[in-house]
């Protein structure tokens, strides 16, 4: 399986390392070539506005769009699953998104004094250990639609989701030395 990561802009790097820690190949993609390339694709966090604006203008939009409705398999963080959501709130002006995950999420939707914060989360999925969570100017999930399941937990609230051989979770694995949830990835995009 190779993996793609969307490298446009935001952490892309630590998503390649944390694959290869996998033995899995990962690779940058910035160009439709690059994606043609890609069995699967990671969205990394960053900045979800610019992400969306690079992807239209370079014409990459349209095209992991229309791989995504065809199945591949998508691994979204934090600004990622901002790109993916049939929904947001508090997006900026004109901001669009793939809607390709059945959520309504709201940007920046933790408080000033809590923009950054660590918790530990609950994702019945994985096996103990709670994963760490590392949440930066992070979405909240305001809703959960019938296509997508919720998968990770702050207290009650959801912060990751699955859909299909989608995974978006609005925190950064990736910063948290821990890669169950990029394995639990790998698993679902080979197995359905
Ligand atoms: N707040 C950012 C956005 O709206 C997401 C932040 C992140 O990816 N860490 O895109």
């Amino acid at each position: 399986l190779k993996i793609g990561v969307l490298a446009l802009q935001g952490d892309f790097a630590e998503h390649i390392e944390a694959f290869e820690r996998l033995g899995a190949a990962a690779f940058e993609v910035r160009t439709e070539a690059d994606l043609a390339a890609a069995d699967a694709l990671a969205i990394p966090g960053g900045e979800s506005t610019v992400i969306a604006k690079l992807a239209s203008s370079s014409g990459i939009f349209d095209e992991i769009c229309r791989r995504g409705k065809a199945g591949m398999p998508l691994f979204a963080t934090c600004a990622g699953l901002i790109f993916l959501a049939r929904r947001v709130l508090d997006a900026s002006e004109g901001q669009v998104t793939l809607g390709l995950v059945d959520v309504v999420v709201r940007r920046n939707a933790y408080g000033r004094q809590i923009r950054s914060f660590e918790a530990e989360l609950e994702v019945p999925v994985l096996d103990p250990p709670k994963f760490h969570g590392v949440f930066i100017r992070a979405p909240a999930i305001e809703e959960v639609g019938p296509e997508a399941e919720a998968i990770a937990f702050l207290g009650t609230n959801p912060v990751g989701v699955r859909q299909g051989r989608i995974v978006a979770l609005s925190f950064h694995p990736e910063l948290a030395s821990d890669d169950r949830l990029h394995r639990y990835f790998l698993d679902t995009a080979t197995t359905g």
